[in-house]
């Protein structure tokens, strides 16, 4: 099969053994996969060796079921959730299985099993999720993004009538304001992009250029500050700005990954009562639950992919990822 293999520190497309399924396994014929920060950040860290296949956020169609697969078949379309969660370590069992180390560590794609960015996958039918059938199932691809919302805004307790600030409107902030809207929030976005600010209003949110003056609008707005602000622009000075933008008692939570220190005043958090709560992955009712979002349409997942390339592409996606502002999803066609 073809896939984009990393060489050097460049993505090129080679030819590759096709994969078999396991016991207990399936190959999946990929229909797309998204691209990220967490993609981008392997490779422009080098953090994974030459011959990796990355891709982590994909759908596809079961083509080949291995020994001991009995509901499903081949023609069957699924989203694949890319964390094997080991269900046995403490976490697991705490119901904080987004904490699963194993379960990080393996994840298809970042380190564990080869990913998306190739046409085919050999996963665990466990892996599968089943997709209705009026769902595209390219669309499918969004269901991990969404799912790594969907937790940050369920760990911020987003309610009816939560007022809700966002800071970031790339893919994550953007992804966290329509959840947050979905569940009831009055929600607020900043960005220092205005096509990500524009990108905001065209979905119906509030949001502002990140401006000094941006904070007071929105403190404004919200009488007296959001209840929640997710951080989710993933830098490190905007950590503060999140917790001086909350209200009293208010909450952090932190959905980016940073890549350089921070520094925050301790004694005004502590002070103002601003509890900080960091959002890494999701757990597997996350990931149902951003499923159901997409394929009942309440969130309209065609508007958020800006951008469809085939495999000989990949390189130059993730070249523009910086620089190409008005993108919000670009997925990988292995097909084309
Ligand atoms: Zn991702
Ligand atoms: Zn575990």
């Amino acid at each position: 099969m073809r896939a984009a293999t990393l060489s050097d520190g460049r993505f090129s497309v080679e030819t590759v053994p096709d994969p078999k399924p396991a016991r207990g396994g399936v190959v999946v014929k990929i229909a797309a996969c998204g691209i990220c920060g967490t993609d981008h950040g392997i490779w422009r860290d080098h953090l994974l060796p030459d011959g990796t296949i990355l891709g982590h956020e994909f759908a596809g169609t079961v083509v080949e079921t291995g020994p001991g697969v009995s509901d499903w078949q081949e023609g069957d379309r699924a989203a694949v959730l890319p964390i094997p969660y080991c269900g046995s370590c403490d976490l697991c069992r705490s119901g904080k299985r987004n904490l699963c180390r194993l379960g990080l560590q393996s994840m298809v794609g970042c380190g564990g099993d080869p990913g998306g960015l190739a046409e085919y996958a050999a996963v665990p039918a466990a892996s599968l999720r089943r997709l209705p059938a009026s769902m595209d199932v390219q669309l499918a691809a969004l269901v991990e993004p969404l799912a790594v919302a969907l937790h940050a805004v369920s760990l911020g307790r987003v309610e009816p009538g939560t007022r809700v600030g966002i800071l970031g409107l790339g893919p994550l902030g953007l992804f966290s304001a329509l959840v947050a809207r979905q569940y009831g929030g009055l929600c607020f976005g900043l960005d220092h992009r205005a096509s990500r600010v524009s990108a905001a209003h065209s979905f119906g949110l509030g949001a502002f250029a990140a401006d000094d003056l941006a904070d007071e609008r929105i403190r404004d707005l919200t009488n007296g500050g959001p209840d929640v602000v997710i951080e989710a622009s993933g830098r490190p000075e905007s950590i503060e700005r999140a917790a001086t933008l909350a209200r009293v008692g208010g909450r952090v939570v932190l959905v980016s990954s940073y890549h350089a220190p921070a520094e925050i005043k301790p004694g005004r958090w502590l002070t103002r009562g601003i509890s900080l709560l960091p959002s890494i992955a999701y757990g597997p009712e996350d990931f149902d639950t951003a499923l159901g979002l997409l394929a009942t349409r309440r969130i309209d997942a065609s508007r958020l992919v800006t951008g469809v390339s085939g495999l000989a592409e990949t390189q130059a996606v993730f070249d523009r990822f910086e620089t190409q502002s008005d993108a919000i999803k670009i997925l990988i066609d292995p097909g084309c």
